[in-house]
């Protein structure tokens, strides 16, 4: 499993599921700058790599793989670009332009270096999954399986990132309501009040301090708007609390 390091209980489910399922466990962390599109975001990046290597020893994770940037990217190694169409166009891609170039970049050469036969993503970063099953699909790895993985919550239902260590604790009260808005669409939801669902939603998190980017109904497979009541959908959103930007979903229907 690609990480990014600061590592806490959704990762290291990542890590349990591998372990009950292979014979080699292979966890990298690698705060990969080329998926930052905010300076601010890649120096405030949390690391807290000790604690990493304690917790992955703790889990019989078998291999730490912990590049340096020029392990990863060698000046002489031509940085390349995905065609990855509407799947970086929107959502995540639209409010942070060449991110998933940036995961693909990394994940490429992760997987170049680590070949592994399964790869566990977390349902956490949606969107990403899809992104990195595209890049399995261009660059013909037929023998790689993504395995994604449940997304791990707070008893609050925030959802575990490594950024909530960077929420004060006033917002860290605030932060599980992203969820809760998410699951009250989910609830209430037909599909021809949709629209109406997500605007109050929105308007929720606006007054509670949130400030929503994006909060949509798409298709779970192409993430395109969703326009038809019988297509398998998903509600993903991000939102800013104070300087902390984070994300969230939830599947009304699962697809894979
Ligand atoms: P990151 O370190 O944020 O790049 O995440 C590394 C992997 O862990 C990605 O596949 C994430 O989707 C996954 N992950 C992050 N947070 C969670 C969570 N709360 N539950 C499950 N998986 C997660």
């Amino acid at each position: 499993m690609p990480t990014m390091g600061a590592l806490h209980d959704g990762h290291l489910s990542l890590v349990r599921t591998a372990r009950s399922a292979c014979d080699l466990v292979v966890c990298s962390i690698f705060v990969n700058p080329t998926q930052f599109n905010n300076a601010d975001d890649l120096k405030n990046y949390p690391v807290t790599i000790e604690n990493d290597i304690q917790l992955l020893i703790k889990e019989q994770c078998d291999v730490l793989y912990l590049p340096e940037k020029d392990d990863m990217y060698p000046a002489d190694e031509a940085i390349e670009s995905y065609a990855l169409g509407y799947l970086e166009e929107t959502l995540e891609g639209s409010f942070r332009p060449g991110h998933f170039q940036g995961v693909c970049q990394a994940v490429d050469r992760l997987l170049q270096r680590t070949t592994p036969d399964i790869l566990y993503l977390g349902r956490k970063d949606y969107q990403q999954c899809l992104v990195i099953k595209k890049l399995l699909e261009l660059t013909k790895r037929d023998d790689v399986t993504v395995s994604p993985q449940e997304t791990r919550r707070e008893p609050s239902g925030l959802a575990m990132s490594s950024r909530n260590l960077r929420l004060s604790a006033a917002e860290l009260d605030k932060a599980p309501l992203l969820h809760h808005a998410l699951q009250q669409v989910k609830t209430r939801f037909t599909f021809a009040k949709k629209d109406e669902l997500i605007a109050d939603a929105w308007q929720q998190l606006e007054q509670a301090g949130f400030r929503v980017e994006y909060l949509e109904l798409a298709n779970a497979q192409t993430l395109k708007p969703a326009t038809d009541e019988s297509e398998p959908s998903v509600l993903l959103v991000a939102a800013w609390l104070g300087n902390i930007r984070l994300i969230d979903n939830l599947e009304l229907s699962r697809v894979w």
